[in-house]
């Protein structure tokens, strides 16, 4: 940590602030210059903040050299992490993984007609809802524990791996035997206490950012997760909210090459929630891979008209086939690929 004291600091300030640091453990070396102090604070105590600092008296200004998020930093495993799934699929390697499927599991023969769409389209993973986060009480809430076990099923059929939507700490147990990957949605980015229990699992988890995070508070999200020893975890940009109406969320795309700068963790885009259009989402999927994403999660169903959640933002199957040939041309060009 730096602090800046003001011109006009006097010694008794700066000792304050020295005391300050030492109480919290820092090493302090003093720059007395001709009209500034600098105080370096060297070390790393668990507990501090830098809000605290820039608060005292006589200090100019404070900041933190070192990142808050310890364990998502991309010092923490520079060469990146990958996450291997049973039936040889890995995550955060050369291929870019492709997760696709309806918004919400809505019956057994729309989620098995899914399944064998996306995978066609050439999907690794089945997305699909059974727990639903809707903005009204009134929208549909997900099929629940039956929707799991449909997941299952015709994720076992098909041969796609599957992940689904976990909403709070007493679903992580029920839906352990039945998925592949938890996904945390944008709306319990900052759920805590799920995050820690998430933290203590040994499944795969991937981490949406919410809808007015920073990159720094998802990158601190992922450290709840982390710090409870689940290394498999993986993040997506799923757009954010801006003062732009015309689109369902505006899709951040410099997140992507920035969070793979910051983290070693991989990044995912998520295009349909990124825009809520569908005429767009083929646009921002491309702009995705060639932002450097890991994978995409994408939703498609088999007659979005009638879907019961998201269909506007939903690829029609075709769609999906299309946009997979496209994607592999830029894939190659960034040094991917998409099988
Ligand atoms: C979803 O993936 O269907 C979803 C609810 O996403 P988000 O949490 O990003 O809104
Ligand atoms: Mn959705």
């Amino acid at each position: 940590m730096i602090v800046v004291m003001q011109d006009a600091a006097g010694e008794k300030h700066i000792q304050h602030v020295i005391e300050r640091m030492v109480e919290l453990g820092f090493n302090v070396h003093r720059t007395t210059g001709e009209t500034q102090t600098i105080l370096a604070g060297v070390g790393s105590p668990d507990h501090f903040e830098i809000a605290e600092f820039k608060m005292l008296s006589g200090v100019h200004d404070a900041y933190r050299i070192s990142s808050p998020y310890k364990l998502a930093g991309r010092n923490f495993r520079p060469e990146g992490t990958r996450i291997r799934f049973q039936n040889g699929v890995v995550i955060g390697g050369e291929q870019v993984i492709l997760m696709a499927g309806p918004c919400s599991v809505e019956s057994r023969e729309q989620i098995l007609t899914s399944a064998k769409q996306v995978k066609a389209a050439g999907a690794q993973f089945l997305r699909g809802g059974a727990f639903k986060p809707r903005s009204s009480p009134y929208s549909f809430q997900g099929m629940g524990l039956d929707g799991l076990k449909l997941l299952q099923e015709v994720g076992q059929q098909t041969g796609l791996l599957v992940i689904t939507e976990v909403m709070e700490i007493s679903q992580i147990e029920l839906m352990l035997p039945y998925i592949d990957c938890f996904q945390v949605g944008a709306r319990n980015m900052q759920n805590f206490n799920l995050l820690r229990e998430l933290g203590h699992v040994r499944k795969p988890v991937l981490l949406k950012r919410g809808i007015a995070a920073t990159i720094e508070e998802v990158l601190l999200s992922a450290e709840y997760i982390l710090s409870g020893g689940n290394y498999e975890l993986m993040l997506c940009e799923r757009g954010v909210r801006t003062f732009e109406t015309y689109t369902r969320n505006t899709m951040d795309i410099s997140a992507i090459p920035v969070l793979k700068k910051l983290t070693h963790l991989p990044v995912f885009g998520d295009p349909s929630h990124g825009v809520g259009i569908r005429e767009f989402v083929p646009a921002m999927a491309m702009a995705s891979v060639a932002a450097g994403a890991d994978g995409l999660l994408m939703e498609m169903h088999p007659n979005p008209d009638k879907a019961m959640s998201d269909g506007a933002q939903s690829l029609y199957p075709a769609q999906l086939t299309e946009l997979v040939n496209k994607l592999r041309g830029i894939a190659a060009v960034v040094g991917r690929s998409i099988v």
